[in-house]
């Protein structure tokens, strides 16, 4: 019988954690500081953070996009995979999250590799694209706009680069595609599933989704 398809139980957690310590001081400190700053507690998990880390080196990764930054912890996850010639592109609506984040890619010893634009990703991204084509887009921000995103990402990665959307088992109401009407959450859950679904069935792409306890679609170009 093949194996079950699963998020991970709090004892294998805690095993994970204490054995591949994904968080370090700098990461902490940015937690504690948007806490402070009053930003919601939405970072991407310390595992999470690694896995982007982890991932952005396996692509060598020398131009990244990421979309939606918050604070900057998985920016700085991002950017710490980078070589030293390597960009990190960050588009953030949020005047006071982009300096906040700032502050963390400071901290970090990571700001001369930063780019941080402010305003709706969706205005932003067009003006990046001279820079392109990009090694991966990590897609972070407002959900309904995922399949928006990814159109913009399928046409600005390299072959074998990769696109990553953090977030896309929508707090579990992905399975049902009645969830797609429910009046607070319907848009979130319809564009996260339809972003599933484009990635799983166009061809430019091979995609897999990685049992994070958020869901995370990993995609890699194949074809233009
Ligand atoms: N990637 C971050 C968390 C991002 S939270 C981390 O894991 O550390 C989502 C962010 O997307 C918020 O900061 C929010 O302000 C931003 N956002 C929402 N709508 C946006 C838009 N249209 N364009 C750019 N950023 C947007
Ligand atoms: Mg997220």
């Amino acid at each position: 019988m093949a194996k079950t398809f699963s998020r991970a139980d709090k004892a294998i957690e805690d095993y994970t954690i204490e054995t591949f310590h994904p968080e370090d001081k700098v990461l902490l400190e940015i937690r504690k500081r948007a806490e402070k700053e009053g930003l919601p507690d939405i970072h991407v998990g310390p595992m999470d953070g690694l896995h982007l880390e982890v991932i952005a080196r396996v692509a060598g990764a020398k131009k990244i996009v990421e979309i939606g930054i918050l604070a900057g912890y998985s920016g700085v996850c991002l950017a710490r995979a980078l070589p030293e010639d390597g960009k990190l592109f960050c588009m953030e609506y949020d005047p006071k999250h982009a300096e906040v984040s700032r502050v963390s890619f400071e901290k970090a010893g990571l700001e001369k590799k930063v780019t941080i634009l402010v305003g709706p990703a969706l205005d932003n991204l067009p003006k990046i694209e001279k820079e392109g084509p990009f090694d991966l887009v990590f897609i972070d921000a407002d959900k309904p706009s995922y399949p928006a995103y990814l159109n913009w990402a399928a046409q600005n990665l390299r072959v074998g680069g990769v696109v990553l959307g953090d977030n896309t088992f929508s707090g579990g109401r992905v399975a049902d595609p009645a969830n797609e009407k429910d009046p607070a959450r319907g848009a979130t859950v319809k564009a996260i599933r339809r972003f599933n679904r484009e990635l799983a069935t166009d061809t430019r792409f091979r995609t897999t989704i990685i049992p994070t306890g958020e869901g995370l679609t990993f995609g890699v170009k194949i074809a233009d």
